[in-house]
């Protein structure tokens, strides 16, 4: 068995989880259901970002504790996890100590071992928002490019990673796809990053600073870890690393980060260095996903038109947002969310194609009153399936939705074609032998991005979702059929 260890991007937790969170973890979820379903032993972990200065400042405005803060945010990412059909494995609260502590402690002193942290006195310009330096020209005005404040002026003595001694290794690993960031732009923009240059980066703040939250750097009780080195750690400590050291060889490397376009810095290039640093193996795949708008604009607070994905699911179910948002947006670019969209993809695609074909096969062929079907394969030529394996393993999820959808709405012209309600006898047999080959083979490759349904499909038609071999036409369809209730209902 091959593994597979893919994570989602370790989410702060200062506001509550909206669109993007559930983007995100759909995307993740998708490919680790589909390795599931070529055999590989997945593990998906997740986790969030709990130490960062946000936290303790929107602690603050609330009179709460930045502890109690944390626990109550990082239920709500939970909540969003386990709601949208996440199948994770590790969830790691940095904050947590027996979680995620020992692990950044060991990769803190594997870096200082290999000589890559030293003491430095700092100036410089920090958003907090961010959690990043920022050069006078990177500035707008002299304020944050992302969040439009005015950035801290932060004068003091820090540890500091020697990224600069990993340039021509980090550019070697990326240019020669050992760890291939997708999309192919994305990639070239992170070449050019390095090739003009990489300097040292700060990788702790005074205690003071950090008011006191975080993880303090080990022998040095004046200084807190910065929040990036231990959120990234996270991947490790998700793994085992620091807690069962022999999960953690089975399961490192990543074979895949997901990831949002804001922060591929830090994964592309802080992240190796790092590990590279700590003599630990390199992740092989970044992915990184666009932003979403809502209707069209930015989402923000003070637009008042952050999405609650919650709420959406509450009208939609699961598998109606995970639907709409796999198919709609394009996989690594940017999209939009709109309330008309959503309704018209399930309306149209899922109640009107998906659903509608299950309801029909199963109505003519309930009414047969058998259970074993035979004929000769006829649809087994709109089935894709080297395409669409092509697309999964180029990680397009968006495109190999689309050849998807292209079949199903294949097998519904196919009824139109055949009328099967005039047919009778071997006729009758060899056209709902395909139908129901080809409902169980949609059940299969649906299951990734809609897995509730995709379950519903192979129970009322008695099979079973097992492996993605078993996406081809056999020469007999057996199976138990029940009907029961509509797959999607209309929704006004
Ligand atoms: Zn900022």
């Amino acid at each position: 068995m091959v593994k597979f260890y893919i994570t989602s991007s370790i989410p702060y937790v200062n506001a509550s989880p909206h669109i993007g969170h559930a983007l995100e973890y759909i995307q993740a979820d998708v490919i680790a259901r589909y390795h599931r379903l070529l055999g590989d032993k997945v593990t998906l972990g997740t986790g969030t970002d709990e130490n960062s200065l946000k936290n303790v400042k929107a602690a603050e405005a609330r009179h709460i504790s930045t502890a109690e803060l944390c626990a109550e945010n990082s239920a709500s990412f939970r909540k969003l996890a386990e709601k949208i059909g996440l199948s994770y494995g590790p969830f790691v609260r940095s904050s947590v100590k027996e979680e995620h502590w020992n692990g950044v402690y060991k990769l803190w002193e594997a870096c200082k071992a290999s000589g890559d942290l030293y003491r430095k006195k700092y100036k410089g310009l920090y958003c907090v928002g961010c959690e990043a330096f920022y050069t006078e020209s990177e500035l707008n005005e002299g304020k944050c490019p992302v969040h439009n404040t005015k950035p801290d002026d932060v004068d003091e003595e820090n540890y500091f990673f020697k990224l600069s001694k990993y340039q021509n290794r980090i550019k070697n690993l990326i240019k020669s796809g050992e760890y291939k960031v997708l999309p192919e732009e994305r990639q070239n923009e992170i070449l050019s990053f390095v090739g003009s240059g990489l300097e040292d980066f700060s990788v702790s703040r005074s205690v003071k600073r950090a008011h006191g939250w975080g993880i303090p750097v080990p022998d040095d009780p004046e200084q807190i870890i910065y929040v990036w080195f231990d959120a990234l750690a996270v991947y490790l400590t998700a793994a085992g690393y620091g807690k069962d050291e022999e999960n953690f060889e089975r399961t490192w490397p990543a074979d895949m980060h997901v990831i949002g376009k804001d922060i591929i810095r830090f994964h592309a290039i802080y992240w190796p260095a790092i590990l590279m640093s700590a003599g630990l193996a390199t992740p092989k795949k970044l992915f990184v996903h666009g932003f979403l708008t809502v209707n069209g604009k930015k989402m923000s607070k003070s637009l008042g038109n952050v999405i609650d994905p919650i709420e959406v699911m509450e009208e939609y179910e699961t598998d109606g947002l995970r639907y709409y948002l796999m198919r709609d947006i394009s996989t690594f670019g940017d999209g939009n969310f709109s309330s008309e969209g959503i309704k018209d993809r399930y309306n149209k695609e899922l109640v009107g194609d998906l659903g509608n074909l299950v309801n029909r096969v199963l109505t003519i062929a309930e009414k047969s009153g058998r259970a074993e079907f035979s004929g000769k394969a006829e649809l087994d030529a709109e089935l894709h399936l080297d395409d669409i394996k092509d697309k999964m393993k180029k990680d397009e999820l968006h495109e190999a939705l689309d050849k998807i959808m292209e079949f199903v709405r294949s097998c519904n012209a196919y009824v139109n074609m055949k009328e099967p309600w005039k047919k009778s006898g071997a006729e009758l047999d060899s056209i709902l032998y395909n139908l129901l080959e080809s409902l169980r083979i949609s059940a299969v490759l649906l299951y990734p991005f809609i897995p509730e349904s995709s379950e519903k499909i192979a129970r009322k038609i008695g099979t079973r979702i097992e492996s993605i071999d078993d996406c081809r036409f056999r020469e007999l369809f057996r199976g138990k059929l029940s009907r029961g209730e509509l797959l999607f209902k209309k929704i006004e």
